[in-house]
């Protein structure tokens, strides 16, 4: 590497790692990604808030906007939801590219991949070791030096997987559309993403004992949709306890971190979210402002006052996991009977990470729901 101290060193240039760069603006910054080019490998089915997409000035790469949310059980008919702010699917590659090409003061290696991260902003690749003031640990799951990752191998700490495909579809493009129960998948969920002229991204996601695959092609089959010899494309979903914000005096972002909320599977806007406060923390330290130290417990402080939305997400989760099925269908056809003002609310409390209420409350409200 010609130049080997950065204000910040930034490892993984995908959502976190873009973001945190673009809202850090200022110092000489340096992004690491191991993939030979930006945008190279999508995983996602990316999907994501409208207005998170417009801040970072991505708007070229929306495919579809999308404003109603179909939620489907083994019985009945589907319970269409209308979203409280518009959410979009993106053409990942160009969502990158054009992220990374609004940055004046950042500078992008790919084809770099980070080893290790150490103490005191070292961070070393296999192309030789650079330094920076501050680093932010953006490269997904498991993170970089993450060792205990694999060690907890018990379900509840076990990562999500997630599997998709492209390809047309007859049905419905009109909304974003979710499947729960036996009949989809036997854990987990399937979903069906529009991305515009009548394509889909269609795919299943959760904790599978067997193939994910086979899972995948039972849910195509149930779907009657074809493969067409699209290639599936996936990849693990940390919808665990969130993970350590600090590792090695670095900032853990985005996947890294387990930051995808619980229920949803939404990494995006979570990763989005938590560059930016990182990239607040980042800038101070860079000038001089603030000490590192200080920086990295402002940002371990942050990340746990959303830590009473991420268990509760969780808790839901794990209800729905071992819901019977037909409890399951009870509950959702029971959202027909919500009020859609009632719904949208809801929805926006989850948008502002704000279902914080006690867990016997989420229960109360859940039986609730499953008497009307
Ligand atoms: C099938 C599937 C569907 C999904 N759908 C959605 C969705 O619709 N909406 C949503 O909000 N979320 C979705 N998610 C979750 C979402 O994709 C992730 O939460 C999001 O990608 C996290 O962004 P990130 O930048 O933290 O990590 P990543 O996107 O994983 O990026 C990490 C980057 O770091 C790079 N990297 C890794 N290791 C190194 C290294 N050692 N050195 C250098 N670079 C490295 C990688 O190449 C990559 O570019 C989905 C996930 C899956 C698997």
């Amino acid at each position: 590497m010609s130049k080997n101290d950065w204000d910040v060193v930034i490892v993984g240039g995908s959502f976190a790692g873009l973001a945190a760069a673009h809202f850090i603006s200022g110092g000489d910054v340096l992004i690491l990604e191991r993939q030979s080019r930006l945008g190279k490998t999508q995983r996602s089915t990316c999907c994501t808030s409208v207005d998170w997409i417009e801040r970072l000035g991505c708007s070229n790469s929306v495919l579809q906007r999308l404003d109603y949310l179909t939620i489907h059980s083994s019985r009945g008919a589907g319970v269409q939801v209308r979203l409280p702010e518009p959410f979009c699917t993106i053409d990942y590659k160009v969502f990158c590219e054009t992220l990374a090409g609004n940055m004046e003061n950042a500078e992008i290696k790919t084809g770099t991949r980070v080893v290790e991260i150490k103490e005191g902003g070292i961070v070393k690749t296999n192309q030789g070791m650079c330094t920076g003031k501050a680093v932010i640990d953006a490269s997904g799951w498991p993170g970089v030096g993450n060792r205990a990752a694999w060690k907890n191998r018990g379900w509840r700490k076990r990562p999500a997987f997630g599997l998709e495909i492209e390809t047309d579809y007859a049905g419905d493009t009109n909304s974003i559309q979710i499947f729960y129960g036996k009949r989809y998948t036997s854990h987990g969920y399937g979903w069906i993403f529009p991305t515009g002229k009548d394509m889909v991204r269609i795919g299943i996601g959760g904790q599978f004992s067997g193939s994910p695959l086979k899972v995948l092609n039972g849910f195509l089959s149930e779907m009657g949709v074809s493969r067409n010899g699209a290639k599936p494309h996936g990849g693990f979903l940390p919808i665990i306890t969130l993970g350590e914000s600090v590792r090695n005096q670095a900032f853990v972002v985005g996947d890294a971190c387990n930051q995808v909320i619980p229920g949803s599977g939404e990494g995006i806007r979570a990763a989005f979210e938590h560059a930016e406060i990182c990239a607040k923390i980042v800038r101070m330290i860079v000038e001089g402002r603030i000490p590192l130290d200080t920086g990295l417990a402002e940002y371990s402080r942050a990340v746990m006052d959303s830590k009473p939305f991420y268990d509760n997400m969780r808790f839901i989760q794990d209800m729905a996991h071992f819901c019977p099925d037909f409890a399951r269908s009870h509950l959702i056809n029971s959202l027909l009977k919500v009020d859609e003002a009632r719904a949208e609310a809801v929805f926006k409390r989850y948008l502002q990470g704000d279902i914080k209420s006690s867990k016997s409350v989420i229960v109360k409200s859940i039986i609730k729901s499953l008497l009307r």
